[in-house]
């Protein structure tokens, strides 16, 4: 007993918790099917290093800033005909993170766009991957508020820092001149250095409304962005209404 209290206060100090949870449990285990130290040892640094890759994707998907815990699990490719569920399992796999290649997800309102978006984005995380969520907007407003406090430089770096950044909801306000400028920035200073993935509804062929009509910066923005790009044409049915509509309906017919 007195071993036990010394040998948890040195797992303590070495900061194993997965040692100290586990090491009666697997002694017992190891005792009961015959192996050895070595495969005792083993089995216990096996816990601690899939304990600590736990809690630091936890810590990466806390710091990515997801709107929601949405899982690519928890999507339902049935009521998504068109949409390819071969490439998207493949984009799960986040090799173009790694080839720092981007990803836009094209469609209507409710197909599901901010769903799988912020799927790859857990995904990427789980994989070791630093990753980052914004809105389209609140990324042209995290932009206007350094420049007023003369951080953009610092906000670049740390964006540069990032393997993947989530950009969703382009397309539903178009931006003033400063905000396209620094979109243009951003787009230019992630190209072949970080990953972006990004939703819209608007067809590429309509941005240039969204930066003013200035159809040069919107043309050199989308020659970075789909320089290297896998496009996932989502074109079904809104899941959202067709969801309420099926709860109304449902409702009805137990009244
Ligand atoms: P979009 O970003 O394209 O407007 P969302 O991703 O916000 O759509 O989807 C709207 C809601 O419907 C969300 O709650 C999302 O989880 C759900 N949803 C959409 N498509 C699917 C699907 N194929 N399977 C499961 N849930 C879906
Ligand atoms: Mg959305």
């Amino acid at each position: 007993m007195k071993s036990a209290v010394l040998l948890e206060s040195y797992l303590k100090a070495l900061r194993l918790p997965a040692f100290l949870r586990e090491y009666g449990q697997a002694a017992r285990q190891c005792g009961e099917e015959g192996l050895g130290y070595e495969e005792y040892l083993e089995a216990l640094a096996g816990a601690e290093i899939s304990s600590r890759e736990g809690r630091a994707a936890a810590r990466r998907i806390r710091q990515a800033g997801f709107p929601s815990a949405k899982e690519l699990s928890d999507f339902d490719f049935a009521a998504a005909p068109g949409l390819n569920k071969t490439r998207v399992l493949e984009l799960a796999g986040c090799d173009f993170v790694r080839r720092r290649e981007n990803v836009v997800l094209l469609g209507p309102p409710g197909v599901g766009k901010t769903h799988l978006a912020t799927a790859l984005g857990r995904e990427a995380c789980r994989r070791g991957m630093r990753v980052r969520f914004f809105t389209a907007a609140s990324l042209v407003t995290a932009y206007l508020e350094a420049r007023e406090e003369r951080q953009v430089q610092r906000l670049d770096a740390a964006l540069r820092k990032q393997d993947l950044i989530v950009i969703d909801e382009l397309g539903y306000i178009p931006f003033s001149p400063s905000g396209s400028q620094h979109l243009f920035g951003f787009f230019s200073q992630c190209y072949e250095r970080s990953s972006v993935a990004l939703t819209t509804n608007l067809p590429f062929s309509e941005w240039p409304q969204l930066f003013g009509g200035d159809e040069r910066l919107a043309g050199a923005l989308l020659d970075r962005l789909t320089h290297k790009v896998h496009i996932i044409d989502i074109q079904s049915d809104s899941y959202r209404l067709r969801a309420s509509l099926r709860r109304r309906e449902g409702g009805g017919a137990t009244q």
